[in-house]
């Protein structure tokens, strides 16, 4: 008896991990024919320093799937990072954020703010990654300075040297690297060192308690510390209170984001968010 409800749980769990299976590869079908049918766009998150001004945004990507509405970010870039789609998606996001840029740059109220873009790790490994970024900037006409790169710690992966190259290669054209989720990976202090960064984002996950969790409060702190010596500028992401501001900026951390400010827009909504003066809570 025993023996037979085994196996049929067995079983219910083979049907399930089928069925979860051939779900994520219909998406991933679903994501190649629906990338050329305008089914993706990106939305636009402001990004704040200590006096409340906006000073650019990130760029996040969305997915409307026709029948299953929206699909989240954080289902769809799995799948795509782990079918090497993600090479065609960062890529076409990097062109639509370039875009986004040329057009800011045409106005005179917009022509100030950077566009954080996320690069995945095997986006930014792949050999293709540097000339194409270089020829989108330069047919897209932007300014390369008013486009920051946002890398997370499983780039460290691969060898430090050659990801500091190609940082490097961006860099003395005006690019802005970031490092994102700062806290959850891999980072070595040694990486932090030999990679040409200019800003560390903190993770959503240790701002979320830190005004409850002394352990987060302490590495929000460290963390702030850390880019100060380091010379990065040191961003915390999820910001939702006003309490958490209040801690961040007292502990001297200069830069924002969370829906405290705003969630992220429609790139009108961001215009007019940004005619409105900004941010009706103020920093
Ligand atoms: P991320 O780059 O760390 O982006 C921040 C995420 O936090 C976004 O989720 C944003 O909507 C969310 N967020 C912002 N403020 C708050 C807040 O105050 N509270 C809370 N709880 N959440 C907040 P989203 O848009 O769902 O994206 C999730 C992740 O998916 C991103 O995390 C990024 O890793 C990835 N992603 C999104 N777009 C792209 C893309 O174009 N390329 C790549 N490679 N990854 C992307
Ligand atoms: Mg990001
Ligand atoms: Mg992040
Ligand atoms: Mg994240």
């Amino acid at each position: 008896q025993a023996k037979n409800d085994g196996r049929s749980t067995y079983r219910f769990f083979d049907r399930e991990l089928q069925r979860a299976m051939a779900e994520r590869m219909a998406l991933e079908q679903d994501m190649r024919t629906g990338l050329h049918s305008g089914e993706f766009y990106l939305v636009y998150q402001p990004q704040l320093d200590s006096r409340g001004q906006v000073i650019g945004a990130e760029a996040l990507c969305r997915w409307k799937h026709p029948q299953k509405g929206m699909v989240s970010p954080a289902v769809f870039i799995d799948i795509a990072e782990k079918s090497g789609f993600i090479l065609q998606l960062g890529q076409w996001v990097l062109e639509q954020a370039c875009r986004t840029l040329y057009g800011w740059s045409m106005d005179p109220r917009l022509a100030r703010l950077t566009l954080a873009v996320n690069v995945s790790a095997q986006q930014f490994h792949h050999p293709d990654f540097l000339p194409q970024t270089l020829d989108l900037m330069r047919e897209c006409r932007i300014n390369p300075a008013k486009l920051e790169l946002e890398l997370t710690e499983s780039i460290f992966a691969q060898d430090v040297e050659q990801i500091a190259e190609k940082m490097q290669a961006l860099k003395s054209l005006g690019v802005c690297f970031s490092l994102d989720d700062f806290g959850t990976g891999y980072s070595s202090l040694n990486y932090l060192k030999r990679l040409p960064l200019d800003q560390l984002k903190i993770d959503q996950s240790f701002v979320r308690d830190v005004i409850t969790d002394s352990f987060d409060a302490s590495i929000v702190v460290a963390m702030i510390s850390l880019g100060e010596s380091l010379g990065l500028k040191v961003l915390a992401e999820g910001v939702e209170t006003e309490s958490q501001l209040e801690f961040l900026r007292g502990k001297g951390c200069s830069l924002f984001q969370g829906y405290l400010f705003a969630k992220p827009l429609s790139e009108a909504e961001f215009q007019s968010y940004l005619q409105q003066g900004g941010p009706q809570v103020h920093a």
